[in-house]
């Protein structure tokens, strides 16, 4: 007799860990499919190990070259341990996947099994080469590693984010390809402990709907601290001279020759379905793999659900967990309920941090919402001065008409956490009018927000 379940959620990464609980609060039987190693992204190759490695590489940069400000010094040499870092690294990552699968075995009605799974019909597919049926999936298998193919860029030079995260030895010298989030930050650990890297992307905004004030600044402070940086690149090559690999470009009306030892490609992923045969599920999907999914997360075959990375919609965690538990729930109910558009705070965990929520001016001028801007430095913050971190700025928009906070865009110190207390204020539809009579602990960095909606009200 074939096996039988209420749904099967495929992939046991973040969104799919939510959706299996998410049903199973519901009261769904569900068999929750990993083809392992078992963790997801973000706890094995994504989020987590990268700011373990991020972390005592700012350190270490610090101790390096920004203790003079802070009335200290160091005589000798910091040293800098890559494979402690990485054996580390690898010990939490371990724990944190350990403690994700005892998490997800002790949910009633949830059942993992390790496989592949693919689709053979409507409501059927293979794990593992035995056939199972079921009423309702959660497509939910993240994404991989995309690697154009450019001419000239041979494949002993590349790298990519999986091997930055168990490299031992560092290169001397890096070329990054991409200027995306794991470009800048995996581009910036190597930079900090001493890989001479320079970055490149082919766009000439560094993010199309950023501010170009904050763009410009955040680059300069990443510069600063050491990465080149080039944008807008023309007419690229790759060659070879007397037996080195180098990089031609052009940028700035200039001509450019990069030599390198190794070429991290962090030119973005592609969502993991190839072995899916979603066809035979009757899903579609866009011409990039993407799984379609509508208001409900409802694929083309509408008892079929997708959320996380594998969508396309926006590869963050936030996004994956809060999709997974909604894709869950609306696989689990009888009637599926549309799904909000939440306040999407994302951030680049670089030094300085970056970090944005809810619209940019530039969205809100294409959507063509009338807004009230303000800005403001982190060189006119108390609290940052005395800190010796007036590195950074910030913009709020807020409708013109109704007042409503409806972004805020922020690089400098802390920008990961500090973007939260207007997500929060977006979150709840607050006005500029009421975010100022919030009090603030003074002195905070949070401050900032204060100093800036007093401005924008006239209420100084
Ligand atoms: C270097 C790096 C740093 C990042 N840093 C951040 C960060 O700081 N903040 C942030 O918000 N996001 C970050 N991200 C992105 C974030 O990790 C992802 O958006 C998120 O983890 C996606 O979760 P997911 O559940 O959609 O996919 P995944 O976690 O990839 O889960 C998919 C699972 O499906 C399994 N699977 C695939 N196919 C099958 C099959 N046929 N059968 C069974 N199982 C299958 C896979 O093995 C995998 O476990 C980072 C990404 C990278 C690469």
């Amino acid at each position: 007799m074939k096996e039988k379940t209420d749904m099967i959620v495929i992939g046991a990464g973040s969104a799919g860990r939510y959706a299996a609980r998410a049903a199973a609060t519901l009261g769904k039987m569900v068999t929750l499919v990993e083809k392992g190693p078992f963790g997801g992204l973000c706890i094995l190759k994504g989020c987590m190990p990268s700011k373990a490695l991020l972390k005592p590489a700012h350190v270490y940069h610090m101790m390096k070259h920004r203790l003079e400000p802070l009335g200290l010094g160091i005589d000798g040499t910091p040293r800098v341990d890559v494979p402690a870092i990485v054996r580390m690294k690898n010990a939490m990552i371990r724990e944190m996947a350990e403690d994700a699968r005892k998490v997800v075995e002790q949910t009633q009605g949830v059942t993992l099994r390790t496989g592949n799974f693919r689709f053979t019909g409507t409501n059927a597919g293979m794990l593992d080469g035995a056939p199972i049926l079921f009423d309702k999936a959660v497509i939910a298998t993240g994404s991989r590693i995309h690697l154009p193919a450019i001419a000239g860029l041979e494949a002993d030079w590349m790298i990519t984010s999986d091997d930055v995260l168990e490299m031992e030895r560092l290169p001397s010298s890096t070329l990054v390809l991409g200027g995306g989030p794991v470009g800048l930050e995996l581009g910036q650990y190597l930079s900090c402990l001493g890989s001479d890297v320079t970055l490149v992307d082919t766009n000439m905004n560094w993010h199309p709907h950023t501010d170009p004030e904050i763009a410009r600044e955040y680059l300069g402070a990443l510069a600063s601290r050491g990465m080149t940086i080039h944008l807008g690149i023309r007419n690229e090559r790759f060659g070879i001279q007397e037996g080195k690999p180098f990089f031609q470009f052009q940028s700035g009306g200039k001509n450019h020759t990069v030599s390198f030892e190794k070429v991290l490609v962090a030119t973005g992923r592609r969502p993991d379905t190839s072995m899916l045969d979603l066809q035979a599920a009757q899903v579609h999907t866009t011409k990039h793999g993407q799984v379609q999914v509508d208001q409900f997360l409802r694929t083309s075959n509408h008892n079929i659900f997708a959320a996380g990375d594998v969508t396309g919609i926006l590869p963050v965690l936030n996004l994956a967990t809060f999709h997974g538990e909604m894709a869950g729930r609306n696989a689990a109910l009888p009637e599926p309920v549309p799904v909000r558009e939440p306040v999407v705070p994302v951030a680049i965990f670089t030094d300085p941090e970056y970090a944005r929520a809810g619209l940019t001016e530039t969205q809100a001028s294409m959507r063509r919402v009338p807004v009230i801007t303000g800005r403001i430095s982190f060189s006119d913050l108390g609290k940052a001065i005395v800190y010796r971190e007036t590195e950074g700025g910030l913009k709020i928009i807020a409708h013109a008409k109704t007042r409503e906070i409806l972004g805020v865009e922020i690089f400098g110190a802390g920008a990961s956490d500090l973007v939260h207390t207007l997500t929060a204020a977006m979150h709840f539809h607050a006005t500029i009018d009421q975010y100022q009579e919030m009090l603030h602990i003074h002195p905070t960095f949070s401050e900032i927000f204060k100093y800036l909606v007093d401005d924008m009200t006239g209420s100084l």
